[in-house]
């Protein structure tokens, strides 16, 4: 096992990674920009190592700092949570040839799966079903035309680049196809560096579901169950669960194994997550996210597995501790804690005046917040997650319910009232959602 190592990120994941480095008796080295010299994943690891200023693309994602950090500390390992460096291929390439290890896929799969298309191509290969669509880069009007009406409309096209919740473009009509497509080349080009874009039949009203996988150098992949993150704002998520509430556990065992079986015909190693659209008893792949995911914390819950135990584990060479389907136990949900206003979703960073966290049964908090530190304004609005695990899902609602009353954050804005709105209402109580319910819920239709 590894006896030292460096966690390339910030936030409640630093501070997630670390914990369970302790747990094994490993030592952490932060790494920080100029603007968190004072955040909690700095203060709490073993050492700490400032990478450069506050813009990201100088501090967390500039690799040359970040392998020196790892050098000069005598790290041999380093974990990339999720964001930032996590499912880039050079990084990944960088450090294995600087002699480290990273906790994290093979380069080759992070290059595949990075591009949606050839993520696409290899998911029908594999025998995952895909939604139907233009299966490949559409590069003029005449084909975007075409393909639009063989599959009909809507039709959502894509950017082959794209990422949280990015790049995408609904099309419901001919009319407006053309102005779509050229914006979503270009957009495309800016945002990601790269024009090719894709087509896909818009789904009415699908929900999110991603199964967890975990793989090991030993050719042993496994599933842990499925997630629930149809509940969407801008296409990124804001409550997941485990198990889904549509999901049968006949369903579970079928999506469960073709995506591990997907993963073993690659040569997987390490944590990943096949994401599916699920609509009318079928599921459809989206995409496949090479990295440990923010809401992993449900897997944990219901599973009773540490998947950043797991991930450490496999990438020192151990075998998984299980072969065999894992059975679920209870029902846990996860809210994101957003530094944003509730109404306007506009982000809100500033001085933490107060901060309570809830606790008693079934209750976790992943954070990376203390009173009297201030969000700084340069990164992601996500400070934190509230986890629950009940027995079933009413226990675990009515845990919810109970953590979100005792939450205290004064001195910033965040979305907890709009948390509190969603588990209080009637279709989410019912488990009665897709993706597209929160957006219609926010314009004041029913969810
Ligand atoms: P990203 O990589 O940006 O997260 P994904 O491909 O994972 O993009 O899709 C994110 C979300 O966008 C999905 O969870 C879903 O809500 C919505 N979405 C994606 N594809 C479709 C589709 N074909 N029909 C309807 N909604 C879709």
């Amino acid at each position: 096992m590894f006896k030292k190592v460096l966690i390339a990120n910030r936030g409640e994941i630093a501070v997630r990674i670390h914990r369970t480095c302790r747990d094994l008796g490993i030592q952490t080295v932060a790494v920080h920009s100029e603007a968190d010299a004072n955040a909690l994943h700095v203060k709490i690891a073993n050492e700490s190592v400032c990478i450069g200023p506050a813009q990201s693309d100088k501090s967390y994602l500039n690799i040359p700092s970040i392998i020196a950090a790892a050098e000069v500390t005598d790290a041999d390992a380093i974990h990339p949570g999720y964001g930032f460096l996590s499912e880039n291929p050079k990084f990944a390439q960088i450090v294995e040839e600087s002699g480290l290890t990273l906790i994290g896929p093979k380069a080759e799969h992070m290059t595949m799966m990075g591009d949606k298309i050839s993520a696409i191509k290899f998911a029908k290969e594999a025998g995952l079903p895909t939604i139907p669509g233009s299966g490949g880069p559409v590069t003029n009007e005449v084909d975007a035309k075409r393909i639009a009406k063989e599959i009909g409309y809507p039709v959502l096209i894509k950017a082959a680049s794209g990422g949280g919740g990015r790049g995408m473009k609904v099309v419901d009509s001919e009319e407006t196809l053309m102005q779509n497509f050229n914006t979503a080349r270009s957009e495309a080009k800016s945002a990601f560096g790269d024009d090719r874009v894709y087509m896909e039949k818009y789904l009415n009203r699908p929900r999110h579901i991603e199964i967890q996988i975990m793989a090991d150098k030993h050719g042993n992949v496994i599933h842990l169950g499925e997630r629930d993150c149809s509940v969407q704002r801008r296409h990124q998520k804001v409550i997941e669960e485990s198990p889904s509430p549509a999901i049968s556990p006949e369903l579970r065992e079928k999506a469960g194994s073709v995506a591990a079986d997907a993963c073993r015909k690659m040569g997987y190693i390490g944590a990943g997550t096949i994401e599916f659209l699920y609509a009318d008893g079928e599921f459809y792949f989206i995409e496949m996210n090479t990295r440990l995911q923010v809401e992993h914390p449900v897997t944990e819950f219901v599973t009773g597995f540490d998947l950043v135990e797991m991930q450490l584990r496999v990438a020192a060479g151990e075998k998984l501790p299980i072969n065999k389907p894992i059975e679920l136990r209870g029902h846990s949900i996860e809210c994101r804690i957003n530094a944003e206003c509730p109404d306007t979703f506009r982000p809100w960073p500033g001085k933490i005046t107060e901060y309570f966290t809830p606790g008693g049964p079934g209750v976790r908090i992943d954070s990376g917040i203390y009173p009297e530190w201030t969000v700084p304004p340069h990164y992601d609005a996500m400070i934190g997650k509230l986890i629950v695990h009940g027995r079933d899902r009413d226990q675990a609602l009515s845990r919810m319910r109970r953590a979100l009353e005792e939450l205290i954050i004064e001195g910033i804005k965040t979305n907890i009232p709009l948390h509190k709105r969603i588990i209080n209402n009637d279709a989410f109580i019912k488990g009665e959602y897709d993706v597209h319910s929160l957006e219609r819920y926010i314009q004041g239709d029913s969810f």
